[in-house]
């Protein structure tokens, strides 16, 4: 078999034989084909598209580069959930805690951010002493004993993604919903859950700008998902403006108590509620309208809050947080409604401020971020207090106000509230 000849068949708009998609993926992976080679191929992906059985094979072939996680010793039902990626995303803090009082087991690796979005990881660093790697004889007796364990990825889940990935983002192929959908349904067959919900983001502060779009990628990602036995369902959340108040590190982990204590912002507890109840009822079978009943009583009756204590302390966290240095306070200048925040702009703020990093190596200040006291739909006046930026670096925080306002769009007519879910796809 021939590179050259599998390049020429997508170049020509044909269809990939399962040995044709094996081979490449496991060539690439190995370090047989150039780099030259595989970004010609992923380009005219990109231009041509693959059908559904191409995608699963895709798929299929890139879990199989690296470890399985075998989560057969977990006693019970497992449940994962993934996010494309947003700003101010911290659900996992919230859900995986909820269902695990529900008897579902939550065994989840998670990674950290890189860009403008955050990673689940980072913000469990931020509590003192978290320990984010264990072994797996660790991590599954922690699933036995308390539903609920979150590690960074120890070990080596699919290779192949890691490396196709990195040459995709230097060459402008990352944007093709069949590489984006194998991509991440290759790492969660891997990671081993029998039971996926996937918070699609939609919005100007997500990867998918476009509802079409999004709502193609979900359903090929729920297609793949039947087609291995991976129950998964995905829903599409609004991502048009930073989700919460709270964005940065420690800031998000408070953030995520707060709801867990039945307290918080609106729209963070409305869709924590709502993977929580589709987690809830594809883990346990039972209906949506009973599954959000229990989601809601465990939230009410402390029990939520507490498993995220027992969680927390599981794997050596002391609830204490490290204080930022510096905080500036950003007043409007105009007044009127906000009709629209670029929520990815905030997100690129949070993270110069600290919260994030641009290359892997990078380390990031858990205490920086941004408060948001004013989202779109707000009526401001002029020296209404709109954000509070943290940071431990003096200098950025004037610099950055300038950023923020421009971040931000106002006008005299109050805008139309968009739904924060837009679609469940199943
Ligand atoms: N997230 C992934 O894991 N893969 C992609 O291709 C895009 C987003």
């Amino acid at each position: 078999m021939q590179m050259y000849d599998i390049i020429e068949k997508k170049k020509n708009k044909l269809c990939l034989s399962k040995e044709e998609i094996n081979f490449f993926v496991n060539e690439y992976t190995n370090g047989y084909i150039p780099d030259y080679q595989m970004s010609a191929l992923l380009m005219a992906i990109v231009l041509n598209g693959m059908n559904d059985e191409e995608i699963t094979n895709l798929t299929l072939a890139m879990a199989k580069t690296g470890d399985q996680l075998d989560l057969s010793k977990v006693n019970g039902k497992t449940v994962d959930k993934h996010s494309t990626g947003g700003v101010g995303d911290k659900t996992t803090l919230i859900v995986a805690p909820i269902v695990a009082c529900l008897n579902c087991k939550v065994a989840k690796m998670s990674g950290k951010s890189l860009g403008y979005t955050g990673g689940t990881i980072d913000k469990l660093e931020s509590i003192k002493g978290f320990k984010t790697t264990l072994t797996e004889e660790q991590f599954i007796k922690q699933v036995n004993d308390i539903n609920i364990a979150i590690i960074s990825q120890t070990v080596n889940i699919a290779p192949a993604d890691k490396k196709i990935y990195t040459l995709r983002d230097a060459t402008a192929t990352v944007e093709s919903i069949p590489l984006i959908a194998s991509s991440i349904m290759s790492k969660k067959i891997a990671s081993g859950s029998k039971n996926l919900v996937i918070d699609v983001k939609v919005g100007n502060g997500a990867f998918m700008k476009d509802l079409k779009q999004a709502q193609e990628l979900a359903l090929k990602m729920v297609n793949i998902g039947k087609m291995v036995n991976l129950t998964t369902v995905a829903i599409l959340t609004n991502m048009n403006s930073p989700l919460g108040n709270n964005i940065g590190n420690s800031l998000e982990v408070m953030e995520a108590m707060l709801v867990l204590q039945n307290k918080g912002p609106e729209d963070l507890k409305t869709i924590s509620i709502a993977l929580a109840t589709y987690m809830n009822a594809l883990t346990n079978d039972i209906s949506l309208e009973l599954s959000k009943q229990q989601v809601l009583k465990v939230i009410q009756n402390g029990q939520a809050y507490n498993k995220f204590l027992e969680f927390v302390k599981y794997q050596g966290g002391q609830l204490t947080f490290k204080q930022p240095q510096y905080k500036y306070q950003i007043l409007s200048k105009k007044e009127g409604y906000i009709t629209a925040m670029n929520t990815q702009n905030i997100g690129k703020i949070s993270s110069l401020l600290g919260s994030g990093r641009k290359n892997k190596e990078d380390t990031i200040d858990y205490a920086s971020g941004i408060v948001i006291n004013k989202k779109t739909g707000d009526y401001v006046k002029k020296n209404t207090l709109l954000a509070t930026l943290y940071s431990c670096i003096k200098e950025d925080l004037n610099l950055l106000e300038d950023s923020y306002l421009d971040t931000l769009t106002f006008s005299n007519n109050k805008p139309i509230i968009e739904p924060l879910i837009f679609n469940i796809i199943n």
